[in-house]
């Protein structure tokens, strides 16, 4: 039973709720908060594959009786199931992480190389230290994350910009680096890798890249005004960062319209709505405990010789 209410579970997350999640409309007014649900779907999801691996042969067990060859074998491949399921994973995100380190790497030495924001006198007075301008008539705009962040803009973006439109552009990028972003980024991007093709989804990637945008706007808003922000982001809409995993390159012309949507008229952000977002991540993630736990109690209880 615990097995069958665990393997619901799971495949109700991985297979229902992504995609109502993803066309929802609330994520918008409470962006940060509907990236930690994302996130505890994710976890709870894998929690729930091992929770059936590992109680599917033991309710078996308790069938044939323990002790069993038949019960014995099953134990330990269930046991070798979950290990490939943890091994997986783990390798995937160490996968993910050593080539982002090793591409950004690359990449930081290449915009150091070409930097020309010495001669660009249109540049913001208070400008971040790792801001590097590279010349070329596309705009275009993108961080370089780690432990030497790099915020990059094109000569076309300085062109086609004034100084308070930068200043917004560059407050966007800087809060991308601030909350490290590309650390949210890499750990869907390695689950999304770790899952067998016919059952992965790209909905929770392009969810969340959405929403991290979303973060980001709303920090240079608060600094800067949503208006420069608004008018900035339709000029610069379709520049992504090269140094983004190319799973997350959704569709850019809809994630453009959707924040711009968000910076027209009222603030959209809802406390309530965040309350209610972190509370629902925090009950998925206590369900498969509840369902593992509540079995093992009442099995306990009646096992009392009261
Ligand atoms: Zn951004």
């Amino acid at each position: 039973m615990t097995a069958l209410l665990l393997g619901a579970l799971g495949l109700t997350l991985s297979l229902v709720v992504p995609g109502v999640l993803a066309t929802a409309r609330w994520p918008a007014r409470a962006p940060a908060a509907a990236v930690v649900l994302w996130q505890s779907i994710t976890l709870t999801g894998i929690l729930c594959a091992l929770g059936v691996v590992l109680a599917a042969p033991q309710e078996l067990v308790g069938a044939l009786g323990s002790g069993t060859p038949a019960g014995v074998a099953a134990l330990l491949a269930a046991l070798a199931v979950a290990a490939v399921i943890i091994i997986r994973l783990l390798a995937s995100l160490a996968g993910v992480t050593h080539r982002s380190r090793t591409r950004r790497a690359r990449h930081r030495m290449l915009v150091d190389l070409l930097d020309t924001a010495e001669r660009h006198g249109e540049l913001p007075d208070e400008v971040p230290a790792g801001l590097r301008v590279l010349d070329g008539p596309l705009p275009f705009a993108y961080c370089l994350p780690g432990r030497r962040p790099r915020v990059v803009l094109s000569g076309g973006a300085l062109r086609v910009l004034d100084r308070i439109q930068v200043g917004a552009v560059i407050a966007h990028e800087q809060a991308h680096l601030r909350h490290r972003h590309d650390l949210v980024m890499e750990s869907f991007t390695a689950f999304y890798r770790a899952v067998p093709g016919p059952l992965r989804s790209r909905a929770p990637l392009d969810a969340v890249h959405l929403l991290l945008e979303m973060v980001a706007d709303d920090a240079a808003r608060r600094r800067c005004g949503a208006a420069p922000l608004r008018s900035a982001l339709a000029v610069l809409g379709d520049a992504v960062s090269p140094d983004g995993p190319a799973e997350a390159a959704g569709d850019a012309g809809e994630e453009r319209r959707r924040r711009l949507s968000r910076l027209t008229g009222d603030d959209p952000r809802s406390a309530p709505v965040a309350a209610g977002a972190v509370a629902a991540a925090i009950a998925l993630l206590v369900l498969p405990t509840v369902i593992l736990v509540v079995p093992w109690l009442d099995r306990a209880l009646s096992a009392w010789p009261l």
